[in-house]
């Protein structure tokens, strides 16, 4: 088969949209309109929060049909979504990526190790949790956290 039919005949492959998610908007999401730039920090992280990540913008869960959208500097960037506890050579660099976005910004810890080190909690390379290190506006527990759920909290950035 042909791809251009191949494409005139698949159709849609996302999945239908669930539920607007429950929780308030963060005071500082309802300035940016519902529409959000993401750019993805991995401080430390194991690889499997970004993976969900990775899955959370393919096109079955489709995050950016929700406002949400990646891009490739924290310049162009109104939300960052840090994963992994943060490493002592990360901590620094991470501070300088959120200084580096625009105002107003949010910052999405993604994954029990972003929240709380995780399974890295003591380890003599780690600096602590995202919190630790920047102010964090939204959390997304779970070890990965599915793609549902990462796609739910960007949701309740952008209030899609
Ligand atoms: S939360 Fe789990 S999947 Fe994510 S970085 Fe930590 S160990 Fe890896």
């Amino acid at each position: 088969m042909g791809l251009l039919r191949k494409i005139r005949t698949t159709g849609r492959v996302a999945e239908p949209a669930p539920p607007r998610p429950q929780g308030d908007v963060p005071a500082k999401a309802r300035e940016l309109g519902g529409s959000v730039q993401v750019r993805c920090v991995d401080a430390g992280s194991c690889n499997g929060c970004e993976i969900e990540i990775a899955a959370a913008f393919n096109p079955v869960y489709d995050a950016e049909r929700y406002g949400a959208r990646l891009v490739a500097s924290p310049r162009h960037a109104d939300v960052a979504l840090v994963t992994g506890p943060v490493t002592r050579n990360m901590a620094e660099p991470l501070r300088r990526t959120v200084a580096a976005m625009g105002e107003p910004r949010l910052v999405v810890a993604v994954g029990d190790c972003a929240i709380n080190c995780g399974e890295f909690a003591g380890g003599y390379g780690v600096e602590g949790a995202v919190a630790d290190v920047v102010p964090v506006d939204v959390q997304v527990p779970g070890c990965p956290p599915e793609p549902g759920e990462i796609v739910a909290a960007l949701r309740r950035v952008t209030g899609r």
